[in-house]
């Protein structure tokens, strides 16, 4: 087993770029938009676009295991507002047949928000719902939560809403987490001590299940255990700091899944990467 390293690469000029992108970096896994992440419509995907990527995947020796697709940032599965939900549904479903026709597995979406104007419970089961409908239209594309840092009224901070989501998903192979360590660290669990680390993920796995952990983002922070604030920063010089990376590199609960740098540098990821092989 190993551990496949990459970061969300730019997919400007069509989702095939974002392989050579990821190529350029020495990475064997890869993020990527497959649409605008700031419109609520795109344009469908071309066939021959599909084409080239799927046949320049392979080309260039990656597996699709280690690709996630993130999903748009306006998508709010839990919202409160009916005119959201109904665009939300609607690009979400969008995301996951996009994810689907590129033959990737998983797509990576982040749960969503209340606004203060309905309960956390209400806010989670709705998006349990709403994530049971676009797998009943779509095959072999996992929806992956993403763990928040908690910032306004983001749910999906705490393992607890994580596990609510999950409890809601009908068909539980088609659901998976992408835990962010950036957001982790900012939503209170403190992945810097050795004994925090330890504890996070006993709670994660106690909690949640470890079964259920697909991918990883992997980010430093540049705020504080429990700020509740999402400001991602370069490996090793954020509060997570060099020894946590180290520790991460050498736990072999993270090998075989997409781990992807979303560190503010993209000049730097290549670096960033052979840092992290080094240790
Ligand atoms: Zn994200
Ligand atoms: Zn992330």
């Amino acid at each position: 087993m190993a551990k496949y390293i990459g970061a969300h690469v730019s997919a400007s000029g069509g989702v095939g770029n974002a392989i050579l992108n990821a190529e350029a970096i020495g990475a064997n896994a890869f993020a990527l938009f497959t649409r605008n992440q700031r419109s609520w419509v795109s344009k469908p995907l071309a066939q021959e676009e599909i084409h080239t990527f799927r046949s320049l995947l392979t080309e260039r020796g990656f597996d699709a295991r280690y690709v996630l697709p993130h999903d748009s940032y306006l998508i709010n599965l839990g919202s409160p507002d009916e005119e959201t939900l109904t665009k939300s549904r609607t690009a979400f479903l969008d995301e996951m047949r996009r994810a689907q026709q590129l033959g990737l597995q998983m797509l990576n979406f982040h749960p969503g928000s209340h606004l203060n104007k309905i309960s956390e419970e209400a806010c989670l089961d709705q998006i349990a719902h709403e994530v049971n409908g676009a797998l009943a239209q779509t095959e072999g594309v996992t929806a992956v939560i993403e763990n928040t840092a908690g910032q306004g009224s983001n749910l999906g901070w705490r393992f607890e809403h994580i596990a609510r989501i999950i409890d809601g998903i009908q068909d539980k192979s088609r659901v998976g987490v992408c835990i962010d360590t950036c957001h982790t660290l900012a939503a209170g669990y403190d992945l810097s001590t050795e004994q925090g680390y330890e504890e996070c993920f006993e709670a994660f796995e106690r909690i949640i299940g470890i079964q259920y952990l697909r991918a990883i983002h992997l980010n430093d922070s540049k705020k504080d255990t429990g700020s509740h604030v999402d400001r991602h920063e370069v490996l090793g010089e954020g509060f997570l700091g060099k020894a946590f990376f180290s520790r991460f590199m050498h736990d072999s609960r993270f090998d075989d899944m997409p781990i992807i740098l979303e560190t503010p540098d993209p000049t730097r990821w290549a670096e960033e990467i052979r840092w992290l092989r080094s240790l």
